[in-house]
């Protein structure tokens, strides 16, 4: 089961819902129909596209990404309410997930109930859900911090009543990848249906307790492009993708090389830049500058890469600063055309390190020139 599991492990992005849910983050619908073509052209499975009980403008907008005829299947988020569900259906997408509070403390503090009106509210959602033909993810909010007998018993309900999957939500991002591996693994050791993982990156652990649930049988993990999402936000797609692929050895077949430019355009289009520092497809995560570094990379760029750059779109970028070794330098200096002797080189090497501590940075390119021509000058 496991084996079967990994080969089919499918890609649930959420940043057109709980992307968009993020505390002051909007697209347009221009830029909603932008992101879901590009994660389609990509090979994103599946794309959760917004929540049609929010309203006739939101319903449109599910709509028009419908319409766009996307190879991807289209799930929108729902309380389990009858209404909500027809707005999805009147929206035009044929899947849903159904979302109920699984936790006592959310049962209780939250909506004032009973685990049997939480049951109640199941049965009839999901019959209503069945009934047309719907595709169908329950998802067990705050399932995290839920009792694992309660889940087991929601999840079997959901099965027999004809549910596709069943959605385990750290929706508070409180757990650990052990932690989420024994609790996602206890459900999928007992239900007989594909379980889905929802991270959250509350502790800095979204996208290692999305591998977890994997390691431990999910089949669906969600997703959004860049961590975006409520608070600290999500699990990263691309984040997500290249450690299936690199630390797990599961290549999804993804166009990954397109993730800088998808990156990119969430990045500007909910207003949140890309730090340059940011895994996988940061701006500056390929740079290498320290003597031995870049001296490696020189030598055998996996030395010092875990995986090519051109496999998510970046470049490398040697730099020149306060930790350049003689061997960076004299490669930055051949690229822009520069022959140096050894001795000049030793020279050159001193400078730019004095010159990077002052400017606390490396040196750009017209700054090295620079140091090139006062030190042939004054020789
Ligand atoms: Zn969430």
């Amino acid at each position: 089961m496991e084996s079967k599991n990994r080969k089919s492990v499918v890609i649930d992005d959420t940043t057109l819902r709980d992307g968009e849910q993020t505390a002051g983050v909007v697209f347009s619908l221009e830029e909603k129909k932008q992101i879901a073509s590009t994660l389609d052209e990509i090979g994103v499975g599946e794309l959760e596209c917004g929540i049609p009980a929010m309203g006739s403008e939101e319903q449109a907008s599910v709509r028009a990404l419908v319409d766009l005829g996307l190879n991807a299947r289209l799930i929108t988020w729902n309380r389990a309410v009858i209404a909500d569900i027809e707005a999805s259906i009147n929206s035009g997408v044929q899947a849903v997930d159904i979302s109920l509070s699984v936790s006592d403390i959310h049962i209780e503090k939250k909506l004032g109930k009973s685990r049997d009106w939480v049951r109640e509210q199941l049965k009839v959602a999901l019959g209503f859900a069945k009934q047309h033909d719907l595709y169908v993810s329950v998802g067990g909010e705050d399932a995290s911090r839920a009792d694992l007998d309660f889940l087991v018993e929601l999840a079997e309900l959901s099965r027999s009543a004809g549910a596709d999957r069943f959605r385990f939500c750290d929706t508070l991002g409180i757990l650990d990848p052990f932690t989420t591996y024994d609790k996602v693994k206890y459900l999928a050791d007992r239900v007989d249906l594909d379980l889905e993982v929802h991270t959250h990156n509350d502790l800095g652990m979204a996208t290692a307790n999305a591998i977890a649930g994997v390691r431990a049988g999910a089949r669906f993990v969600n997703t959004t492009v860049n961590g975006l999402g409520e608070r600290a936000g999500n699990a990263a797609l691309e984040e997500v993708v290249m450690a299936l692929k690199h630390a797990c050895k599961i290549d999804l077949q993804l166009d990954t090389g397109r993730f800088v430019e998808l990156s990119r355009l969430v990045g500007q289009a909910s207003c949140r830049p890309v730090p340059e520092w940011k895994a996988v497809v940061g701006e500056k995560v390929f740079s290498h500058e320290s003597g031995l570094h870049a001296d490696g990379v020189l030598k055998f760029p996996g030395n010092y890469e875990g995986f090519d750059p051109a496999e998510v779109g970046l470049s490398r970028h040697l730099v020149v600063g306060k930790h350049s070794g003689g061997h960076g330098l004299e490669h930055r200096l051949t690229q822009l055309g520069i022959e140096t002797n050894r001795s000049e080189l030793e020279v050159l090497l001193k400078k730019v390190r004095s010159f990077a501590q002052i400017l606390k940075r490396p040196l750009s390119e017209a700054e090295l020139l620079q140091i090139c021509l006062d030190l042939r000058n004054v020789a």
